[in-house]
């Protein structure tokens, strides 16, 4: 007789798949299934993601199809997404999903929408001249560090796998591992998505589409006549969060192009981003941006920018007239002070300052020159503080190559900090992000079938405030002999 006090076994391993975009938006993507993996392997799966997504982990085991391509999940509906975007400043009318599908929207327990998006997984109608595909290592780094951006707090796209397809692909080096990633997100709606239509002048479909985001990410806003300015702003605050939330963490994303800003105000798309080490305003990891265009400093502007594209995409609804553009340049004017409240809220909490003060931006400042061509790591120079809060000064000292402006500066924020600063100082400030030499060592060594370093990476960066003794070579920066760090789009 059937026990029907246990429960029943999933047979698609959980998903519960209810997939708006392709109901409530035909002609907006192109069905198309993954490729078939000639031998997929499931590598990594994330149990804590799984276990939050309200699914089963040892059945999604027994599948690893799903998420190398060839078999999909009972209730998903592959579909690729269209979208244009602005590239390095540059527009492109027609980027779209090259090489991801979304299979389908998972319901959660907690009620919340998620896209689950397989990427490297296959050519479809947008690949222009690309393979479709990814090669294992750029995969896992976007695992990595987007793990490592949820456990510090960030908004972020998550990882739920990685799986090899058991076929190599072609790359700069060589034939490489090709991989797969499922990508969890709260939407795959980006700017980009806004720019496709409105610049096709097929402002149905634009409202189409904004009404569609708005349900997605501000259903209070649903229905209401100002709902597309009032969706601007909605962006616009979860965009400065996010950016300051980075500033503040040394992140740069390398590649702040409009079809990689997401509506929902989720970091997306780990390409070339890296963590900058030695504080320097203009540091640049991506190979292919030789101008510095998304440098670390730069990334504030490049919002602006950004939004800036956003709003023009949203003008034709408003209506094309000088009092809607009068309305949006003057939202567009605010942007920078909105960033500039946003970031000083992440430094008085990196600081630990006490209460809110007239001077505070200029002491975080003060705090950043001091840094600024002493080698001064960014993550370890904040970390150290609070041992500079009990007293010891020497180990943040000891990271600065001449520490006289440190010296002369350290006594304002002494005075201006909480008095109980070091445990609040040590739960704002990691100890442990993914260090550039500790992430390619880890891929290096997966390119070569040992998956170890990155399983303890992983472990590592995704429990980033704890002090502990033994995690000493994920704390510390590159040695000097790692030298300066470049990083690919692994297209
Ligand atoms: P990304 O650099 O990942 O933001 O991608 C920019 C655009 O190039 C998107 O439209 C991608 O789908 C497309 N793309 C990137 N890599 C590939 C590839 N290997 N094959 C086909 N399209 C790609
Ligand atoms: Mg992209």
């Amino acid at each position: 007789m059937t026990d029907l006090s246990s429960p029943p076994v999933a047979s698609n391993g959980g998903f519960r798949f209810d997939n708006s975009w392709h109901r409530d938006l035909p002609g907006t993507y192109v069905e198309q299934a993954p490729d078939t993996a000639p031998a997929p392997q499931l590598l990594v799966l994330n149990d804590a993601l799984a276990a939050d997504l309200g699914l089963d982990a040892a059945s999604l085991a027994q599948h690893p199809g799903w998420f190398a391509g060839g078999a999909l999940p009972a209730g998903a509906a592959p579909i690729a997404l269209a979208y244009a975007g602005h590239q390095f400043g540059g527009f492109s009318p027609q980027l779209g999903d090259g090489r991801a599908h979304l299979i389908g929207e998972h319901l959660t327990p907690a009620g919340q929408r998620r896209d689950i998006q397989l990427k490297g997984s296959g050519r479809t109608p947008f690949s222009r001249g690309g393979d479709g595909k990814a090669a294992l290592g750029p995969m896992l780094r976007e695992y990595v560090i987007s793990e490592a951006m949820a456990a510090m707090g960030v908004p972020t796209t998550r990882s739920l796998a990685v799986a090899l397809t058991g076929e190599d692909v072609r790359r700069e080096p060589g034939l490489l591992p090709g991989a797969v990633v499922t990508r969890v997100a709260a939407s795959h709606l980006r700017v980009g998505t806004l720019q496709f239509w409105a610049a096709r002048g097929d402002h149905a479909t634009l409202a189409r589409v904004v009404d569609y985001a708005i349900a997605r990410h501000d259903p209070d806003l649903i229905g209401r006549e100002d709902r597309v300015l009032a969706f601007f702003d909605r962006v616009t605050a979860r965009q400065v969060r996010l950016v300051a939330a980075w500033m503040g963490l040394g992140f740069v994303h390398g590649v702040l192009n409009t079809d990689n800003v997401a509506l929902s105000g989720e970091t997306i798309d780990y390409g070339p981003c890296a963590f900058m080490e030695a504080y320097a305003p203009g540091t640049v990891f991506s190979s292919i941006d030789r101008q510095g265009r998304y440098a670390y400093a730069n990334q504030p502007l490049i919002l602006g920018w950004n939004l800036a594209k956003l709003a023009e995409s949203l003008l034709p609804l408003l209506g094309n007239t000088d009092a809607n553009v009068a309305l949006l340049n003057d939202r567009l004017a605010a942007v920078e002070a909105r960033y500039q409240a946003a970031w000083l809220a992440v430094m008085r909490s990196k600081l630990a300052l006490a209460g809110e003060e007239e001077g505070d931006a200029d002491l975080a400042t003060g705090f950043l020159a001091a840094m600024e061509g002493q080698g001064a790591d960014w993550t370890l120079s904040f970390r150290r503080l609070a041992e500079a809060a009990e007293g010891n000064v020497s180990p943040l000292r000891a990271l600065f190559a001449n520490p006289e402006r440190l010296d002369l500066w350290l006594p304002h924020w002494q005075s201006r900090r909480r008095d109980d600063a070091a445990p609040h100082l040590r739960a704002a400030n990691p100890v442990v992000i993914p260090r550039n030499h500790m992430v390619e060592a880890a891929l290096e060594a997966a390119d070569l079938g040992d998956l170890a370093p990155f399983r303890a990476l992983v472990a590592e960066v995704t429990d980033p405030y704890t002090d502990r003794p033994g995690r000493e070579a994920y704390v510390l920066p590159a040695p000097t002999g790692f030298g300066d760090y470049v990083t690919f789009c692994g297209t």
